[in-house]
């Protein structure tokens, strides 16, 4: 086997379509070398020698550290240094370098090769015995804590002591003599600590990093990761290791990261931080508050400290023109790393870069003006289910604003809840369906679950490259970051802000896309819709095949669909048009009477009202397919369950309380799910479904006189197993359809179809299919009868089915391919077989689940119909199924 590919000096073995073997980092550094770009010389181990690590308990292969040697020699020829030793001595790095980024999981050691001797070899090359104090101090504190397992904190508080006893505020006050004596201390600690000296010998420092960065693979921290993203733990993690270049190398040198695009906006402008004087660590741990690179950066964040574009303009000129040629050459926008030594910049990491929904939109749409990328392209590059957060509300413009902290605006969008201090609460009020605002001084990834969990996320440290604000950008949660004017009092549970305490439950709203803290409640208004949006819905429009309905059972809930694009209503709950108000009270009525002449007693009350709801559906759908679904209720749903409910009904309905008491007891059922509901109503009680056709027809007479255009009303019929129930329910419904055509001289077009919700009927689909004009998968209702788990009582031990890995995805949500998804391909067909133009949709929750709207596209769906806000990552998921 080969487990190491070399690159350097323009030349490399690798590429980065070799990803898989190389991880991310490794990949992407081989082929800046191959472009020419300034590339530090290096060299990466393989993945899979990681996999061979643990398999030999953990041990490095020979074969392995042959290759790493003469890597090594590689890297020694072209910087003319040598690894440990001479006048000249060489540094290493040694990363990690997973398949995906797995951000902060995983260790790294800098500056490795330094000892006792080399370190006086270093500072002599370099002309600057303090720097090359400094990096042996870095180094022993790194290694000891990555290989050696001591922690930081002791040593930190060493140089802290020390800088408190020396009269020093910040590191680069420290003298050579004033570091060399720290590394002294360090090196005592050590000894006390471990009862073992720190490795001079740099063979043992490199197999000792080298193996820290292996295990740190299966780190609890790593574990936990790959578990919540999915990243299989066999693929183990590449070990990029490399020629040391020094940010840390006196005031000409520096440490940085940016985005060649603002990731938070999508602005076209190179967007990042650096840190003089410092290595690529120190930007990261927060210790010092990096500056912009940016000149503009630096204006709007109304810093004092000079931007690298003022203080080192030629870097900064070669950063922007390394920038746009990465951007070209990846046809994406580059997340890098950087540093500069003593004027000289070096690139040391480039990755696409993660972004906000809305940054995502304009660069793709940006990138097609560009003739970057394509339009297909651009579709391809949106995450359907992403758009969520596009969808989020933003605080309306009009109201003033009473700000009590200012931050970073970390990922857009605006929350309200009540403050918590901890993720475990945060997840504890989420699963009560409270509404919460996570605070933290700066997060980790132990808070993930909270962040999850959470409306919002307010940090009082760390910048826009924060683990809070990379994380929350991600998830699409709105985030403010480095909120330095307000302070967390952990232990009284205080956040002091500007003129204001809160203490926890208090409520705020944040503001991500104004880095604004607000007190209270704030009104907020939906986003528009048009704009880099629109392009790109217009873009996916045009690719898909499938139209994309919604499930509404409102004029408004219709208005707000067809904003989003819907392209008709696919499913009409008509039960959900009695739950409010006065209805509710007659539906009781129609539920509890006992006789046919109870029932249409209140049948007829409530004929009007479905009349209304109806004609202002078909009004607002203007002529677009509006499919109404005849009642459906579990009837328990609707039943009085107080004594006060039952007094109010059985007053209404001139009955007493006891009698109707019983009445309610006699239609308890214990399984009402399985019971007296979908077409079993209408078999037992056709003046229910007379009632509904005639309300839809005579609003379709009404809708077409008032807007002009031609309703064609779908009738679904819900539940049916048996064709023969079919039947029966449709000659009621024709019966009517003919009764009300004559009564208005007026011919209308409608169809009869049914939910293939049951695996019978999908199974009798070509039978079923005789008699129904369409069908529609009610997805909802057949994963819970192939399955048989109760739609209702599934979320008790779904959570515990994924943890142990029974089941990948809970099928309610994402469609169960295997099984309930080769029902609906035979019902498909078999329908097809009787009827080869029969309109084929689907109804249940996954309509707007991108990969299940993938699987509709696989099996030929004409439609997929999902709730309002779906609407667009349907559109979106249909579009990207084509392509
Ligand atoms: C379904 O069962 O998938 C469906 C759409 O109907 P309901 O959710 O109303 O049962
Ligand atoms: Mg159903």
């Amino acid at each position: 086997t080969k487990w190491v590919y070399t690159f350097g000096d323009g030349q490399a073995e690798g590429r980065a379509r070799d990803h898989e073997i190389l991880g991310g980092k490794g990949a992407n550094l081989a082929e800046m070398c191959a472009l020419g770009l300034p590339v530090p010389p290096g060299l990466t181990i393989m993945g899979d020698a990681c996999n061979t690590y643990y398999r030999n308990g953990r041990h490095i292969e020979d074969g392995v550290k042959a290759e790493v040697r003469a890597g090594i020699s590689g890297i020694e020829a072209i910087t003319g240094r040598r690894f440990g030793a001479g006048s000249q001595p060489l540094l290493l790095s040694v990363r990690s370098g997973a398949r995906v980024s797995m951000p902060g999981m995983m260790d790294t050691v800098l500056n490795l090769g330094l000892n006792d001797e080399t370190v006086q070899a270093l500072g002599h090359d370099a002309g600057d015995a303090r720097f090359a104090w400094d990096s042996y101090r870095r180094f022993i504190q790194m290694y000891a804590d990555v290989v050696m397992g001591l922690g930081n904190d002791a040593f930190e508080e060493i140089l802290e002591d020390e800088k408190a006893k020396l009269g020093h505020e910040t590191d680069t006050e420290l003298s050579a003599s004033e570091w060399q004596h720290i590394v002294f201390l360090y090196k005592k600690l050590i000894e006390e600590e471990l009862a073992q000296e720190f490795p001079q010998d740099p063979e043992v420092q490199l197999w000792g990093a080298v193996g820290a960065v292996f295990s740190s693979w299966m780190s609890a921290r790593a574990v936990t990761y790959r578990q919540l993203h999915n990243i299989p733990e066999g693929w183990g993690t590449a070990v990029n290791i490399q020629a040391m270049v020094f940010g840390n190398l006196g005031n000409a040198s520096a440490t940085g990261v940016a985005f060649t695009r603002n990731p938070s906006t999508g602005e076209k402008a190179l967007y990042g931080e650096f840190l003089v004087n410092a290595q690529g660590e120190d930007v990261v741990a927060g210790i010092r508050t990096p500056q912009s690179i940016t000149e503009e950066g630096r204006l709007s964040s109304g810093s004092e400290k000079p931007s690298m574009e003022k203080l080192m303009p030629e870097a900064f000129r070669e950063l922007c023109r390394i920038c746009s040629e990465l951007e070209i050459h990846y046809r994406d926008m580059q997340d890098i790393e950087f540093t500069i030594e003593r004027g000289k910049l070096w690139m040391l990491q480039t990755r696409s870069g993660k972004r906000s929904t809305r940054a995502a939109m304009k660069i793709a749409v940006d990138m097609v003006d560009e003739k970057v990328i394509t339009e297909e392209q651009a579709v391809l590059r949106i995450e359907p289910s992403s758009l969520d957060q596009l969808l989020h509300p933003t605080i309306d413009p009009r109201v003033t604003r009473q700000v009590i902290g200012t931050g970073l605006p970390a990922s857009p969008g605006a929350a309200t809840g009540a403050i918590v201090f901890t993720a475990e609460e945060a997840v504890e009020a989420e699963s009560e369906g409270r509404k919460v605002i996570l605070l933290r001084v700066e997060t980790s990834p132990e808070d993930i679950h909270g962040m999850h969990a959470a409306e919002g996320i307010l940090t009082t440290r760390g910048g826009m490259t924060s683990h809070a604000a990379v994380v929350a950008r991600g998830m699409g949660i709105p985030c403010v970051v480095g909120a330095g004017t307000m302070r967390i009092d952990s232990r009284n549970e205080r956040l002091l802000g500007i003129g204001v305490t809160l203490k926890k439950g208090d409520i705020i709203t944040i503001d991500g896309s104004a880095g604004q803290v607000l007190k209270g409640e704030v009104p907020m208004i939906q986003p528009e819709l048009s704009g880099d949006f629109g392009r790109i819905m217009g873009w996916a429009d045009r690719l898909r095949r499938m139209t994309v309905r919604t499930n509404a059972d409102t004029p408004a809930d219709a208005r707000a669909a067809r904003s989003f694009g819907a392209e008709g209503i696919g499913l009409c709950r008509t039960e959900h048009m009695f739950f409010e108000g006065e209805r509710i009270h007659v539906m009781r009525e129609m539920i509890l009477a006992v006789d046919e002449k109870g029932r249409r007693l209140a049948l007829d009350k409530l004929l009007p009202m479905q009349r209304l709801d109806f004609t202002g559906l078909f009004t607002v759908m203007h002529g677009l397919p509006v499919t109404i679904r005849l009642l459906d209720p579990p009837l328990h749903e609707f039943l009085p369950k107080t004594d006060d409910e039952v007094a109010e009904v059985a007053f209404a309905m001139g009955m007493e309380a006891i009698a109707l008491r019983q009445r309610v007891d006699a239609l308890h059922e214990f399984n009402p799910m399985l019971g007296h509901r979908g077409c079993r109503l209408a078999i037992s009680y056709p003046e229910i479904v007379e009632m509904q056709a005639r309300a839809i027809f005579e609003a379709a007479v009404a809708a077409a006189k008032e807007t002009g255009a031609a309703v064609v009303p779908e009738i679904m019929v819900p539940l049916v197993g048996l064709r023969s129930e079919l039947d029966y329910v449709k000659a009621r419904i024709d019966e009517v359809a003919g009764d009300v055509m004559r009564e208005a001289g007026m011919k209308i077009d409608y169809l009869v179809g049914t939910m293939i919700e049951l695996p019978r009927a999908a199974l009798r689909a070509h039978v079923i299919a005789e008699a129904a004009e369409f069908f529609s998968f009610g997805t909802n209702d057949l994963t819970q009868t192939t399955f048989g788990i109760s739609r209702d009582d599934a979320s008790a031990f779904i959570p515990t089915y994924q943890r142990k890995g029974i089941i990948e995805h809970d099928p309610f949500i994402s469609l169960d391919f295997d099984g309930v998804g080769e029902l609906i391909s035979i019902a498909a067909e078999r329908g097809r077989q009787t009827r080869n133009d029969m309109k084929l949709g689907i109804c249940g929750e996954h309509g707007g689940d991108p990969a299940s709207i993938r699987f509709c596209e696989t099996i030929g769906l004409d439609y997929v119909s999902c709730s309002p806000f779906r609407v667009p990552i349907a559109r979106l998921a249909a579009a990207q199924a084509v392509i």
